[in-house]
């Protein structure tokens, strides 16, 4: 037989041993024999080494034979310990009469080795010998449930290697696994022995910090972990320096659960390869939550777009010289049930980013081409810009559908669309924009670049893109009355245009002050709220009917003053702000402020009073002028007054006064600047 086989009288006394007994027991049989089976049979249990009691005890409880669980081992004689398997009978006559006992044991120690293994294998990493992805699970559920328990931190950390793929493939796989066991060891140095490290798969670890009171705590343990690499390691006689990035987030300020944890340790340890790796940071609640309030924005306008609450705003552009309506801006808005139109400043850079703003692009294309074909049959033919963004403009197909959506229109010629396109970062491949930009010429579809001068690359955009208008960005043009440095800008911007031979259109243009300036520097369009804001369709024909351009603008268009009398402009336009300002705060009974109303003015006569007088100072106008300035500054000091003793029915009934003396101004203001132009006296 090849198994042990031992028998016993109904004492326990050895009767019968054999070879198989001998050789696992250690004993032979001729000193077995009358010996205490439990003298010989040494059985303890693997794990805990506790004695196990001998089995003809529990043979004697119970009738048939019974094998232990699987976990006995036997103490040999000299000590050697062997995986059994045992079981044991009564031995029993005819009649049923107990004679002695039986027990038959065999060797499983390869046989329990290898299942050892199998169940290791499940739970563990075979290149780092590291708890894996399942095992992972386990113990951060545990280690959550502790941390909940014992009111204290969890920190889990997600490290990931950076630059291994190159080593890999540079050094080869035996030196990348030999590098990832060295990871592993440090890093399980690095960490406290209660911690947890674990290998996901590929390059990636875990580390479970535990038992943290304070999170003043965890910043040491996360620096002992990227120290532990700074070392090189020597993996088959190269020396390797390596970098980690890690991110990391703390349970409980993180409430998610266990999947939950690693996700946002994945995602704070990919901000930092996003930001030149090797480091760590934490994972942001905050921020993560403003991600989620953001992915429901971009649902929201999904559903707004399908339900039809999206729609479409004009806004007019004319042309300088004539007054002359030149088109319409497409501009976007979002009508909410609740919280009414919603402008695109609070929504695009939301879409911006995903493949919603395509659809949306689509959209707009296709109400524009309606709104243009509408208005064709009033008698209108008016070409329409539309924003395009740089990643729908990317759009393989983009010509192709926007070919299609014009058979949809075969009154519209394509001379009525144009593309406003904005200088941005998603415009990552400039060539495929410029065959994008030319396919679209060739079809008669103008393209214009938006907002221009505000990004990094505007020269090259220029350069390479053959848009035939630039439109110059509102925040320079609004403050150019006032920043010298705006007014540069977009003087240069404009004189940079004509060298190129494009079309320039103003954006923001707030005044007719704005305009005269414009135009004197030699822009060909404007558009802005001095000329109208962005209306709904149904108002444009009306407004078309009804407008009446700006009569200074015919007027002056062939003055020719000198760029360095703009502050008469400004001042003009200042003087009208800041009476606006003063009746707006007097009829709502509030005390205005002097300082910053004062300043635009003094400005001007300090102008007057020094460069001004430098260029001018034999022109009465300029006297007359300052005096007026004076005046007007004046009635405002006494307004002041008023309303600080809270004079209001005085200060109210002032008003018109200071109209009349914001008139007499603007008037000495505009016989300056015709006698700048040499015009107006003689
Ligand atoms: P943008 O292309 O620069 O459009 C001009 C913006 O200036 C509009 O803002 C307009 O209302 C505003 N504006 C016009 N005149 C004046 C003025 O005199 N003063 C001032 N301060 N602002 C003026 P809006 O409508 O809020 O649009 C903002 C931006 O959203 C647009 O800037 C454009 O980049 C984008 N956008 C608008 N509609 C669409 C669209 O349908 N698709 C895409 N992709 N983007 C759009
Ligand atoms: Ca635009
Ligand atoms: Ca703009």
């Amino acid at each position: 037989i090849g198994d042990g086989v031992i028998t016993t009288d109904l004492d326990g006394k050895i009767e019968l041993f054999n070879a198989v007994a001998e050789s696992l027991t250690g004993w032979t049989a001729s000193n077995a024999w009358g010996l205490k089976i439990g003298t010989v049979l040494k059985l303890v249990h693997e794990d805990t080494g506790e004695p196990l009691p001998d089995p003809i005890k529990r043979a004697f409880s119970q009738s048939n034979a019974q094998s232990r669980d699987d976990r006995t081992v036997l103490v040999a004689r000299d000590g050697t310990r062997h995986a059994i398997h045992e079981s044991a009978s009564p031995i029993r006559s005819h009649d049923g009469a107990t004679l002695g006992y039986i027990i038959v044991f065999q060797d499983v120690t390869e046989k329990r080795e290898l299942m050892d293994k199998i169940v290791w294998q499940a739970h563990h990493d075979v290149l780092t010998d590291l708890p894996n992805r399942a095992l992972l699970g386990d113990r951060l559920a545990q280690a959550l449930a502790n941390a909940s328990r014992h009111d204290q931190l969890l920190a889990v950390c997600l490290v990931d290697l950076d630059g291994f793929k190159p080593i890999n493939d540079n050094y080869g796989h035996n030196v990348g696994d030999a590098l990832l066991r060295q990871v592993a060891m440090r890093l399980k140095d690095a960490v406290r022995s209660g911690d947890t490290v674990a290998r996901l798969g590929g390059d990636e670890f875990v580390i479970l910090l535990t038992e943290l009171n304070l999170l003043e705590g965890l910043e040491p343990a996360v620096t002992r972990v990227l120290d532990a690499m700074s070392e090189p390691f020597t993996c088959e006689e190269n020396l390797i320096y390596l970098t980690i990035s890690m991110g990391v987030t703390v349970y409980p300020s993180d409430q998610a659960d266990v999947d939950g944890l690693l996700r946002h340790a994945d995602h704070a340890m990919y901000l930092v390869k996003q930001s030149g790796r090797n480091g760590y940071r934490m994972f942001d609640t905050i921020q993560e939550q403003e991600i989620r309030v953001r992915r429901e924005l971009v649902d929201e306008f999904h559903a707004a777009m399908l339900n039809g609450d999206l729609r479409l705003f004009y806004q007019p552009k004319v042309e300088l010289l004539t007054g002359k309506v030149v088109g319409f801006e497409a501009l976007l808005r979002w009508q909410h049930a609740e919280r009414g139109t919603i402008l695109p400043e609070e929504f695009l850079a939301a879409i911006e980013h995903t493949e919603l703003v395509v659809e949306l692009g689509e959209w707009v294309v296709v109400t524009a081409l309606n709104a243009i074909a509408t208005l064709q049959t009033r008698n209108w033919e008016l070409p329409i810009s539309v924003n395009i963004s740089a990643r729908h403009l990317q759009q393989q197909d983009f010509v192709d559908r926007l070919k299609a959506k014009f058979a949809l229109f075969p009154t519209v010629p394509p001379q009525l669309l144009e593309l406003e396109i904005l200088e941005s970062g998603a415009m990552q491949d400039i060539h495929s924009a410029r065959s994008v930009v030319v396919a679209c010429q060739e079809m008669g579809v103008a393209v214009s670049l938006d907002d221009f001068g505000t990004g990094y690359s505007s020269l090259t955009y220029l350069k390479e893109l053959p848009a035939q208008v630039i439109k110059i960005d509102r925040s320079f043009v609004c403050d150019m009355l006032v920043d010298e440095d705006d007014l540069a800008l977009v003087a240069g911007v404009i004189s940079l245009a004509r060298a190129f031979g494009r079309r320039v259109v103003a954006e923001g243009v707030e005044s007719p002050e704005h305009g005269l300036v414009l135009m004197r520097l030699g822009c060909d369009h404007a558009q802005g709220f001095s000329v109208a804001r962005p209306m709904p369709f149904a108002t444009v024909e009306s407004w078309l009917e009804n407008f009446q351009p700006n009569p200074l603008w015919v007027q002056w268009r062939n003055l020719e003053w000198d760029l360095h009398d703009v502050p008469i402009l400004s001042a003009r336009r200042a003087s009208r702000l800041l009476a606006d300002n003063v009746a707006r705060a007097v009829l709502s009974m509030q005390v205005f402020h002097g300082a910053e109303t004062v300043s635009r003015v003094q400005t001007f006569q300090g102008w007057c009073l020094g460069f001004g007088k430098d260029r001018h100072g034999e022109l009465p106008e300029l006297r007359a002028t300052s005096e007026a300035s004076t005046r007007f500054h004046e009635r405002i000091d006494h307004l002041r007054v008023l309303c600080l003793e809270g004079a209001w029915q005085a200060a109210m009934a002032a008003l018109p006064q200071l109209e009349s003396e914001r008139a007499a101004y603007e008037r000495e203001l505009d016989s300056l600047l015709l006698a700048v132009a040499g015009v107006g006296r003689g």
